[in-house]
């Protein structure tokens, strides 16, 4: 067993801040299947985390390493800000807020009120959370999602709560469907309503060029006009993967596909006429990510991704080039 003095030392030499870099997701694929008893959506999709970022810095306020000593981290408190602006909430609303709180909860952190205790420190200990956002807000990214996953992974390290990955990925699973895959990143299948995830092999890299909105489109609104308006499909994902395993983009590009597209055609005419203005100006093929407004179109190298994203800058309200599979949540310590 670890000595008290080994364990002192430990906590002096760890890092008091930590920072993640985390990507977004696309979705490759997504079929509807139908509406189960719960109200709930059974759906098929395959997931792939792209290089766009968000970035969560963890840190303990004064730096002070005591702050990881379990019986002084019972006391600590929590603060968060962001640059994301109004349309990401402040509170507990946020996953990212969510998640340093379930994470409290689930290593006994932060539990105790430091005024109802004669033991408690002097001065109760801080982490700050704060929340860099690129990945745009409620656009079928996960961005939410994301964000939640590298809470998760940063504090884990901040505290050295010595959770692993399968550990965090259960956690996770409480916050919601897609925060486990953003734990891991890289490619996934999704069955269930999408908490269900199993990894497959991709060869990459893919280059995309990613159109995004400012004005958001809400996914229980486009759920909700997919069931006046859509179909749930038998339509299985075999292309996608085939493609993915090949690495071959041509046949990606062909097999893409979002059951939720014509949802969101339906709110947003003008996403039709921008992916149908991708495919135009050449894009091995275009799709909707996730339930909207991003439209994804696959191009045959970076440079005809950057070109194709000149073509595109009247389209949308910002566009970025970016390749996939992106890495997982990258963890640095900062001293
Ligand atoms: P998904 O692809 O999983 O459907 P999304 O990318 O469409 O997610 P998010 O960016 O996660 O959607 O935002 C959806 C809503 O969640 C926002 O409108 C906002 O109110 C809320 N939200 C909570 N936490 C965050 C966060 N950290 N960043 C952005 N929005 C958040």
């Amino acid at each position: 067993m670890e000595s008290d003095r080994t364990r002192e030392r430990r906590y002096a030499e760890a890092s008091a801040r930590v920072r993640v870099r985390v990507p977004a997701k696309v979705n490759l694929f997504l079929a509807v299947r139908g509406l189960r008893d719960d109200g709930y959506h059974e759906l098929v999709s395959i997931m792939q985390t792209v290089g766009i970022h968000d970035t969560v810095t963890v840190e303990l306020e004064g730096g002070e390493s005591a702050c990881r000593h379990p019986a002084v981290r019972r006391f600590m408190e929590l603060k968060f800000s962001h640059d994301g602006g109004p349309g990401v909430p402040d509170d507990e609303r946020n996953l990212a807020v969510r998640a340093a709180h379930l994470l409290m909860r689930a290593t006994g952190t932060g539990t105790a009120d430091p005024d109802g205790h004669s033991g408690g420190p002097d001065v109760v200990p801080a982490t700050r959370v704060d929340l860099s956002k690129r990945i745009p807000v409620a656009a079928g990214m996960a961005g939410g999602s994301a964000d939640a996953a590298a809470t998760l992974v940063g504090l884990n390290r901040l505290w050295e709560c010595g959770l692993d990955r399968d550990e965090l990925r259960e956690l996770a699973a409480e916050l919601g469907a897609d925060v486990p895959f953003c734990v891991t990143g890289g490619t996934a299948l999704a069955t269930g309503t999408g908490t269900a995830t199993a990894q497959v092999l991709a060869r990459g890299p893919f280059h995309w060029v990613v159109g995004m909105s400012r004005t958001p489109l809400s996914t229980p609104e486009v759920y909700r006009v997919f069931d006046e308006v859509g179909q749930p499909t038998e339509r299985e994902p075999d292309a996608v993967l085939q493609a993915l395993r090949t690495g071959d983009g041509e046949a990606l590009g062909d097999a893409l596909h979002n059951d939720l597209e014509v949802a969101a055609f339906t709110l947003r005419p003008e996403l039709e006429a921008a992916r149908d203005a991708m495919l135009a100006e050449g894009a091995l093929g275009a799709v909707v990510s996730g339930s909207g407004p991003t439209v994804v179109a696959l191009a045959e190298s970076d440079r005809q991704a950057r070109e194709l994203a000149a073509a595109m800058t009247d389209r949308f309200d910002r566009v970025e080039v970016a390749a996939s599979p992106a890495a997982g949540p990258e963890v640095s310590d900062l001293r």
